[in-house]
């Protein structure tokens, strides 16, 4: 597979559920590289459009292109394996297992090897696993969780919870991370930590970033574009500094 970073190009994407438009024609482009932010009031259709650029939602008509693929019609299983990893807004891990495993599975559509071999204890799988693990602490080391790794998911706090799903679609190798309000529920220090963390994801590992993200002082530390969304339309698009200052999106914040 290319390693390098396609652009992500939205276009005039709508969803539609019963009665609904939860997005209308929306459009924009991360440029690889970059942290975009979507940015908007509760209910805008932030979610939905992670949704849709993830696979779990299909959209009613529009286009998601990802370098030369067409995200579109893709399955999410197909998404992941062109280097999109995404975080959801309510933690997704399962508890029970530990920090290890919990990454460990976010490896598996980089596994060849798979059940049968790894049965047969044939070499080569004993091999691949022996990588995976060694990718995985090294992950781990990267976002401080390399003191955590036996530690079941549930018995960490829930700002280390976040750090570990972060973890873990860094484990899929991405070119592009979605990350579905990364800050929602934390203290100010698990927010400046996460930041920093986000920052440092962006630098040593060159990958595009889009984030949604509820909390305007993140967005403007973070982000290089902005998209706003309000009611399913995108009211405003440009620098952070550029989106602040717009009248429309005074508004729709304030809810004037
Ligand atoms: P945000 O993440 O910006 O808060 P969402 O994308 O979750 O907003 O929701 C946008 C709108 O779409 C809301 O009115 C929400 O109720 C609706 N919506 C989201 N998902 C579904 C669904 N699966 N079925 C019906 N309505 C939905
Ligand atoms: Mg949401």
């Amino acid at each position: 597979m290319d390693d390098s970073v396609p652009r992500l190009e939205v276009r005039d994407v709508t969803v539609r559920f019963a009665g609904l438009t939860a997005l209308d024609a929306v459009g924009f482009t991360v440029e690889p590289g970059s942290v975009h932010a979507v940015i908007g009031p509760n209910g805008a259709g932030k979610s939905t459009c992670f949704n849709v650029l993830s696979g779990v939602y299909r959209a009613t008509s529009g286009s998601v292109r990802f370098g030369d693929a067409e995200l579109t019609a893709l399955a999410p299983h197909r998404i992941a394996a062109l280097g999109v990893a995404r975080t959801f807004q309510n933690i997704a891990l399962s508890a029970h297992l530990s920090v290890r495993d919990n990454l460990m599975l976010g490896r598996h559509r980089l596994t060849r090897a798979g059940f049968v071999s790894a049965g047969l204890r044939l070499p080569s799988a004993r091999r691949e696993a022996a990588a995976h693990g060694e990718r995985v602490t090294e992950i781990a080391t990267f976002v401080g969780l390399a003191e955590r790794l036996a530690t079941p998911v549930g018995l960490l706090p829930y700002g280390v919870q976040k750090r570990v799903e972060l973890a873990r679609a860094l484990c899929m190798e991405p070119r592009l991370l979605l990350l579905d309000e990364p800050v929602a529920g934390m203290n100010g220090g698990e927010r400046r930590d996460m930041a920093e963390l986000i920052m440092a994801v962006r630098e040593s590992l060159g990958i595009s970033i889009l984030l949604v993200e509820h909390d305007m002082g993140m967005v403007m530390r973070l982000a290089d574009a902005v998209t706003v969304l309000d009611f399913g339309r995108r009211i405003a698009d440009g620098t952070p500094a550029e989106v602040q200052n717009d009248p429309g999106v005074v508004r729709a914040y304030l809810g004037a």
